[in-house]
């Protein structure tokens, strides 16, 4: 069974319905106006592309989250849970977050609260037997990570 480009046969059934109901109803996929942070990601392999906007909340806490996007299904679940997992969140655990689910694609087991954190993310663990994909997983996440790093610097230019 092959769905916006990846095969999901290889993997088990709860994360398979997890990636998929996020493919199909992407969450927060929406253009922000004026976000605070956007950030762009695009992966040749597969022709994933993702722009990621957000909100925060005047301090450093994310308000509002939105994506668009197009391209393979990894790609474009990641990107919605993405924008789910990171509401409410300060933009420090936004990065803490961006790492143990990157720690996790690079075949690191996240365990106990680690583990609970990941919420819906954890499904593309089954990901991680497809080298070639996790670059598809890691696209929203590689764009937050060098949209929150950015952020200061555009802050001093104002
Ligand atoms: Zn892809």
């Amino acid at each position: 069974m092959e769905i916006g480009g990846f095969s999901f046969d290889a993997l088990d059934d709860l994360y398979r319905e997890t990636i998929l109901d996020h493919y199909r109803h992407p969450r927060n996929h929406v253009q922000l106006e004026a976000p605070d942070i956007t950030a762009e990601g695009f992966n040749p392999f597969c022709g994933d592309g993702v722009v990621l906007g957000l909100k925060l909340d005047g301090e450093d806490r994310v308000a509002q989250v939105g994506f668009q996007g197009q391209g393979c299904s990894i790609s474009q679940a990641s990107a919605s849970m993405l924008t789910q997992a990171l509401q409410g969140k300060t933009l420090k655990e936004a990065e803490e977050l961006s790492g143990l689910f990157r720690s996790m694609m690079e075949g690191h087991e996240a365990s106990g609260e680690a583990g609970e954190a990941l919420g819906d993310l954890a499904a593309l663990r089954g990901v991680r037997q497809f080298p070639v994909r996790i670059k598809c997983a890691l696209l929203a996440w590689a764009a937050l990570e060098e949209g929150i790093e950015n952020y200061p610097a555009r802050l001093k230019k104002a």
